[in-house]
């Protein structure tokens, strides 16, 4: 780190800087919205501020452990990340690496200069009284997100700026939210490095809403900088309006899955004040998870002043070096495009498989040990595989690859159908038995010729009526036939045969 005077232009005369000061009293129009975002009347604005933790070894300005959630409270901790007197912070950087990456991988101008701010207020969870973060003079503005639009296609979601700052600690209430007694703080999360990203009021729905995050979520771990299986790694605030009223901010949305309920939950709300007649009131409200709703503040919102100032312990960072020195790995654009390119995807399979870099690397993986086509095992792994591990709530994870890859060979051996690996696949996520034990165990493999022979006869005896269609020329009637077939054979009889078989059957 380079130390320097503070000599740099100043941010607020810039005219790509927002000119909002404090992200958390933002406005949801701000003055140099372009035209093409205009609104009609009744249209849903929704702009979010993502908190995500950066996934480093240690925390921002001390040398203490992050890795902090399955140790007691209080066992992470030192002078500096407590708030000690006398202490002085050192910036962690490769903290601001990370943080870079995000800046680069968005779009995003990254001033030469940036400047850490004290924030000032008095909270329990903060124990100097102060937070370290960016205030006029953050790590990254501008840049934008891309989301798949509402009518297909490509959509670019504005971005405010990208800020770093220091996690606070955690307090825990006990008994449990109104009815709690007493609180007890714990600090080991205090001082962990946090990047906020402030996005325009660009989004439009709930379902918008959820897509940013989910392509916020992959870019950050594909970027290597964020860990979404550690539990509170992602905290968003959301500002949402109806185009023509008042704004309320959602605060508090501790989960991915939460967010799209809690917009879903404010939208109504407000909806329905307007239809009534009512105003929407301007003020911050809390999401209460457990009952998908939310609740207005107990106490009136105050315009805080949180005097910032500059942080007289950290000079300001020079980081243009740095980011010359940054290279980008592939990311989920570019390969969603290689997914259709080199194993020829659709366009949906490609994006589903790309959304989530685990998913991603493990399909690679089976198609690499597979017979089975890639298109056909994007097929398995984004539909059928995904839809069975949701109905599990278990990650592709807990998945094991080489029984998958047998099941799938079977597949492509034909010695089980489509509608027979399905069972087989259910068996392999629930047991540890190997596909071929689980076909032989539950007598899946396809029937052999004579039973099939033998059921095709019985159906054409049973049914004269659909028999006489087939032969006066209508075509729905084979596929009741073959359907018949299956049934019989408890849907064992290979389907690229019986067609045939069945015609043939016929015509004799
Ligand atoms: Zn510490």
């Amino acid at each position: 780190m380079t130390l320097t005077p503070d000599v740099g232009p100043d941010p607020l005369s810039s005219p790509n800087s927002s000119p909002i000061s404090d992200s958390h009293r933002r406005d949801t129009e701000p003055a140099n919205a372009p035209s093409a975002m205009a609104r009609e009347p009744g249209q849903v604005i929704i702009g979010l501020e993502v908190h995500c933790q950066l996934d480093t070894r240690t925390k921002l300005f001390c040398a203490c452990s992050t890795d902090y959630r399955d140790d007691g409270p209080n066992t992470h901790v030192c002078p500096v990340c407590l708030g000690l007197p006398g202490t002085m912070p050192a910036v962690n950087r490769r903290a601001v690496e990370f943080a870079l990456k995000v800046a680069k991988a968005f779009h995003c101008e990254i001033p030469e200069e940036c400047e850490f701010s004290r924030k000032n207020y008095f909270y329990p969870d903060l124990n100097k009284g102060y937070q370290i973060t960016q205030y006029d003079r953050p790590l990254a503005l501008g840049g934008y997100i891309e989301i798949e639009g509402e009518e297909g296609g490509e959509k670019r979601v504005r971005l405010t700026r990208i800020h770093m700052e220091e996690d606070p600690g955690r307090l825990v209430h006990k008994g449990g939210g109104d009815r709690s007694r007493y609180s007890l703080v714990d600090y080991n999360r205090s001082g962990v490095p946090l990047i906020e990203i402030v996005t325009e009021p660009d989004l439009r729905s709930p379902k918008e809403a959820r897509r940013l995050l989910a392509k916020l979520r992959a870019t950050l771990e594909y970027l290597g900088v964020y860990d979404s299986e550690k539990e509170g790694s992602l905290r968003v605030d959301a500002n949402i309006s109806i185009s023509g009223h008042d704004r309320v901010e959602v605060k508090n949305i501790s989960s991915y899955r939460g967010v799209e309920k809690a917009l879903t939950f404010e939208i109504t709300r407000q909806r329905s004040l307007i239809r009534r007649g009512a105003t929407v009131e301007r003020e911050t409200r809390h999401f209460v998870e457990a009952r998908g709703t939310t609740t207005a503040s107990r106490s009136k919102v105050e315009e805080h002043d949180y005097r910032y100032f500059p942080e007289p312990d950290l000079p300001p960072l020079r980081v243009a070096s740095w980011v010359a020195e940054i290279a980008l790995p592939e990311l989920p654009d570019a390969r969603r495009e290689r997914f259709m390119q080199q194993y020829g995807l659709s366009v949906n399979h490609a994006r589903t498989l790309t959304g989530d870099l685990r998913l991603a690397e493990f399909f690679e993986s089976v198609d690499a040990s597979t017979s089975l086509t890639s298109p056909a095992t994007a097929t398995w792994v984004a539909d059928t595989l995904l839809g069975e591990l949701n109905y599990r709530d278990r990650s592709i994870t807990t998945v094991d690859l080489p029984r998958l890859t047998a099941l799938l060979d079977l597949v492509q051996a034909g010695t089980i159908t489509d509608r027979s690996g399905v069972e087989v696949l259910r068996a392999v996520l629930d047991t540890p038995e190997e596909p071929a034990a689980i076909v032989e165990r539950l007598g899946l493999a396809v029937t052999g010729e004579d039973t099939v022979a033998t059921a095709i006869a019985e159906v054409i005896a049973e049914h004269p009526q659909a028999v006489a269609d087939y032969r006066t020329g209508k075509g729905n009637a084979l596929n009741y036939l073959a359907g018949q077939v299956m049934k019989k054979t408890r849907g064992r009889a290979d389907p690229r045969e019986l067609g045939r078989r069945l015609a043939e059957a016929l015509t004799e």
